[in-house]
């Protein structure tokens, strides 16, 4: 189970509010994309919802549970950074089984887990290697295996193939959305990209100024944009 809710959540950094309150639903299995222009507070309103932020005000509540009372590793939540974020001196299978190790998680049930993730991402192969020795999309690869393998309530993206060239990009983008299908997990994608946010959502919540201007699904802000802004947004991309 992965609801996510979002009631009156606000974020300040200092005196500057980056994220005036806000409400939002994000219903369990559904595929959702934060999409809006750089600064506009995605990145901060997905760090709020894993907890590696506070709330200055309102609540995050997962699958019921007030989440600003559960500390971040409690929350039942993998997040996947553009950078990757791997340790450069493990190989792909110590990469992958170290959110396991930290849990305690017995041997057999990590090297289940880690054998059902390579296979899920084409890299049976690398399980050996260090990441230097990969190409960026297999490290992103193993970046999203490191977050399969905890069996999350919801995955969180954080411009994932912003590092990237674009044809790799194209086939990562179906890659996710297949894993998606697939597993059926509730997914938080942020990306600045419109064709992104068109091709990959079940709802895209457009941003600006950390202010939702719309949510809905491609098609209704496609046939319907609220506004301008969304209009131009959506209307027009790179
Ligand atoms: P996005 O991910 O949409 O590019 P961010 O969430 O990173 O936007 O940033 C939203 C706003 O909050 C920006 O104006 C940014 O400068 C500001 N901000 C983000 N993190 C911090 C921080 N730790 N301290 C101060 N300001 C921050
Ligand atoms: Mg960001």
């Amino acid at each position: 189970m992965g609801r996510i809710t979002l009631d009156k959540v606000s974020k300040a950094f200092g005196d500057v509010e980056v994220i005036p309150p806000l409400d939002l639903t994000i219903e369990d299995g559904e595929f959702v994309v934060f999409v809006g222009p750089s600064g506009c507070g995605k990145s901060t309103l997905l760090r709020l919802i894993a907890g590696l932020e506070d709330v200055s005000g309102g609540e995050i509540r997962i699958n019921g549970q007030d989440a600003t009372q559960t500390p971040p590793a409690k929350r039942g939540l993998a997040m996947v950074f553009q950078s990757y974020a791997l340790y450069p001196h493990m190989s792909v299978r110590k990469n992958i089984a170290f959110p396991m190790r930290m849990a305690g998680m017995p041997k057999d049930e990590q090297d289940r887990r880690i054998e059902a993730a390579a296979k899920a991402l084409n890299l049976t192969d690398y399980l050996d290697r260090r990441p230097g020795q990969l190409s960026g999309g297999q490290r992103q690869r193993v970046a999203i295996g490191r977050a399969i393998v905890r069996e999350p309530d919801a995955f969180l993206f954080d411009e994932p193939l912003s590092n990237l060239d674009a044809a790799l990009r194209v086939g990562m983008r179906l890659e996710i959305s297949e894993l998606h299908k697939r597993l059926t997990t509730t997914m938080v994608y942020v990306t600045h990209d419109q064709v992104e946010a068109m091709t990959m959502a079940d709802k895209i919540v457009v941003l600006q100024a950390g202010r939702i201007e719309q949510v809905g699904s491609p098609m209704e802000l496609y046939r319907s944009p609220r506004n301008v802004f969304v209009a131009g947004f959506i209307g027009s991309p790179k």
